[in-house]
């Protein structure tokens, strides 16, 4: 019963101490103790095991005294001995291994620590192999400093080995020419510098259990995160050639136990496993072994990795060829160096995305609010098809076709009705380039109007509210939100555009007069410089999750008309019913000049946007010099994607579909279901609009966990900042959205306070 308190303990985000440690080393049930760590590292740890490969770039003479080690010049093996490999020997194995599915290659050499002119010649090496190949570089050079790691880290090594061998208590009797403490501060050289670390030991060096643990304390004080579990092979040659070999029972309660103590470290088969049975290595994975060092010498292409591959997927990991996108492929706000796990998603129907791997995922995203019909729908499926044989493309400058015509036809009655000018675009955030390039535009051919006069050209700057998102473009991003759109990091670059604060009045609640005073005074001082405003009605997305009142949007537009200003919404986040209304303008009954729609206009099939304008402003664009509207894109009303297009909106708005019963019957549920969360102590604020549905927390959420265990939960939800949301599509079943529900608030649960 004990064993289970303490499994739960870890589970739940909690350590065992080390008599705790004893006690389970000491336990007569192992097979309990194998299950218990399985658990573990199935709920906590990477099910995506971690391979990685070394090449022994430097070999022998090392003036060491290690007593395991072929290597030192003091014992009598029968290592070999040779100086640095040259850089394109070590160029053909990284090539080989990455073409292997190995994510990491590590160089090592022998010796205490490299010479300047030595490191020197390394870091070239790893210039080189960063220069052809995307497999991630390690380093294992023995003691480096700073200074070293540094260099090492200028390179391209982005992780350090060092093992910490054994248990402090053991190290001085296995070897006398340095310290831990001096491979300690090698490992503390090597975070300083930027660099993550990876260290393990050797078991089987005579050591007890209790010091095994002890090892594993270490290691956990020193957080790390990957651990090589080496088994002595004894050397002849070497003090400890007749050492005992370890049981199989020793070695995977050891295994068992590291689990115990380091739930979320990758565990890396390292160094003696090939003397163990199949079965027995087998055991090692299930119990908790998800990394392991591997790959192929030359000469024996293939079988290692390959066999690796093959023991992982047997004890329950998943893999695939993640590996090379991890390598190669850049995803959206993602490092290419330290990317989270993504996820292959093979097939995705109606409302389930099915992975690779088999497992299913509920959709919470509607992939970044698109997919409004689900996937994989039949007759958006048949419109593509249908357009394809006819014309996937052609060009629209001098051209037109009836997909674009048709598309034009059925957007018109579902806008605003004084938008009655359509201009496609490629995407959301192209679609906001050209709505402000349009604003600035209209200003400029007014100044050469007879009414106008030269000081109209000078508006050509914008004002938008605080917490917005408009895309990710130049300009777009210069009416982002200050923090979470970048300013400071594109700096200069950048336009300075004018910023009120985000309005505090709820939708739903009473309308606080105070919220509009800022917009008016930035308004009133700024309106002979201000081309437009630039707003999301109602919900501001990917710039918090926000649902302000719009009585805000009756007193932008008051501004607007008193000072000359354009009004342009950005719907393309909440357009096409997402808010309980076709378009979120609706909830206030005030039309913009210039309006951004994307995003679910195809369902979510392709990417196309359109910039809505009202007569006033095209007119006056085409009234004067240049007498054109200054845009024009390669892929500009794409039939393909106006086809589709057409098809998602005729569905959409065809009574049986009725999407109004559809957003209802999902908020309603949204509201009661997400309602437990408010009580959490670790939430701030629990909100639905539409089909919207927001948990903000009290603090930013570690993504990497919360994606990992969504996973588990068999959604799929992707939380930013301190929000986890979901926007399901519109066709989501009652049942499959009480499993989204309640996965997203039992995972919320699980984060601490
Ligand atoms: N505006 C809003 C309101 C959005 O939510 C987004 C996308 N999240 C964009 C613009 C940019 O659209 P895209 O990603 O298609 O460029």
């Amino acid at each position: 019963m004990i064993l289970n308190e303490l499994k739960d303990r870890v589970l739940s985000g909690g350590h065992i101490t080390p008599d705790e440690a004893i006690f389970l080393a000491n336990l007569a049930d192992k097979e309990a103790l194998y299950k218990a760590a399985h658990d573990i590292t199935l709920q906590m740890a990477e099910r995506r095991p971690d391979f990685c490969s070394i090449i022994n770039a430097r070999s022998g003479r090392c003036p060491e005294d290690c007593q395991w080690c072929a290597q030192s010049i003091r014992h009598h093996t029968q290592a070999e001995v040779y100086d640095l490999t040259n850089k394109d020997e070590c160029l053909k194995v990284a090539r080989l291994h990455e073409a292997q599915g190995i994510g990491r290659f590590s160089l090592v050499i022998s010796g205490r620590h490299p010479s300047p002119a030595l490191l020197k010649k390394i870091c070239d090496t790893v210039r080189h192999l960063r220069q052809h190949t995307s497999i991630q570089l390690c380093a294992s050079l023995g003691l480096v400093d700073e200074a070293g790691m540094q260099s090492l880290k200028e390179a391209g090594v982005t992780r350090y080995h060092c093992n910490l061998e054994t248990a402090p208590s053991h190290f001085p009797a296995l070897c006398t020419t340095h310290t831990q403490a001096e491979k300690i501060a090698t490992l503390h050289a090597a975070r300083q510098a930027g660099l993550e670390v990876c260290s393990g030991g050797i078991i089987g060096m005579g050591e007890t259990m209790e010091q095994r643990i002890e090892l594993a304390f270490t290691l956990r004080e020193l957080d790390i995160l990957s651990i090589p579990v080496n088994i002595l092979t004894p050397i002849p040659g070497t003090p400890l050639e007749h050492q005992p070999l370890l049981s199989d029972e020793d070695i995977l309660t050891t295994i068992a136990l590291f689990r115990f103590i380091h739930p979320r470290a990758a565990l890396r088969f390292a160094g003696g496993r090939k003397r163990l049975h199949k079965d027995v290595q087998w055991k090692a994975a299930y119990i908790g072994i998800n990394a392991a060092i591997t790959g192929d010498l030359l000469t024996t292409t293939g079988s290692t990795a390959t066999e690796d591959h093959r023991l992982m997927q047997e004890a329950g990991y998943i893999t695939d060829d993640t590996l090379f996108d991890r390598l190669h492929l850049w995803h959206p706000y993602t490092s290419t160096s330290h990317p989270l796990p993504v996820y292959e998603v093979e097939r995705a129907e109606g409302a389930v995305l099915t992975l690779k791997s088999g497992e299913q995922l509920v959709d919470g995203m509607s992939s970044w609010w698109c997919a409004l019909h689900g996937y994989n729908r039949p007759e958006l499926n048949e419109a593509i098809q249908a357009q394809l044989t006819r014309m996937s493309h052609v060009m629209f400058g001098g051209l037109t076709h009836e997909p674009a015509i048709e598309l034009a036809r059925l957007l018109l009655p579902l806008v605003p009705p004084s938008m009655q000018k359509i201009f496609y675009a490629d995407s959301g955030s192209v679609s906001v380039e050209v709505a402000m390039k349009m604003a600035v535009q209209y200003w400029q051919s007014l100044s050469l109007s007879a009414l106008g006069n030269g000081h109209l050209a000078k508006k050509q700057n914008f004002v938008t509210i605080r917490n917005g998102y408009h895309g990710d473009t130049w300009n777009a991003m210069s009416v982002c939100d200050p923090v979470t759109g970048m300013h400071s990091l594109f700096g200069p670059a950048l336009p300075v555009r004018w910023f009120a604060p985000q309005p505090r009045s709820r939708f739903g609640s009473t309308w606080e007069e105070e919220d509009i005073a800022s917009l008016r005074t930035i308004i009133e001082a700024h309106a002979d410089e201000l081309a437009a405003i630039i707003l999301e009605p109602v919900v501001q997305g990917a710039g918090g999750m926000w649902f302000y009142h719009p009585q805000y949007l009756t007193e932008a537009a008051r501004l607007c008309r008193e000072h000359n200003i354009l009004l342009i919404f950005d719907e393309i986040a909440t357009g096409f019913g997402r808010t309980g209304k076709l378009f979120a303008w609706e909830h206030a009954g005030v039309e913009p000049d210039i309006m951004c729609i994307g995003k679910g206009l195809t369902g979510g099939y392709m990417t196309i946007a359109a910039v809505l304008a009202t007569n006033q402003v095209a007119d006056t664009l085409s009234a004067y010099a240049p007498g054109v509207f200054m845009h024009g894109p390669t892929f500009m009303g794409n039939p393909l994607a106006c086809a589709v297009a057409c098809a998602s909106i005729r569905l959409l708005t065809s009574p049986e579909y009725d999407w109004q019963g559809r957003v209802r019957r999902i908020e309603r549920q949204l509201q009661e279901e997400l309602a437990p969360a408010r009580d959490l102590p670790q939430v701030e604020d629990v909100r639905v609009l539409g089909t919207i549905g927001v948990i903000e927390l009290k603090r930013p959420v570690d993504m990497a966990w919360m994606q990992h265990r969504f996973v588990q939960e068999g959604i799929w939800v992707r939380p930013f900042g301190r929000l986890a949301y979901i926007m399901p599509p519109y066709v989501i079943e009652t049942e499959q959205l009480t499993q989204l529900t309640g996965g997203l608030v039992k995972i919320v649960r699980e984060i601490g306070i």
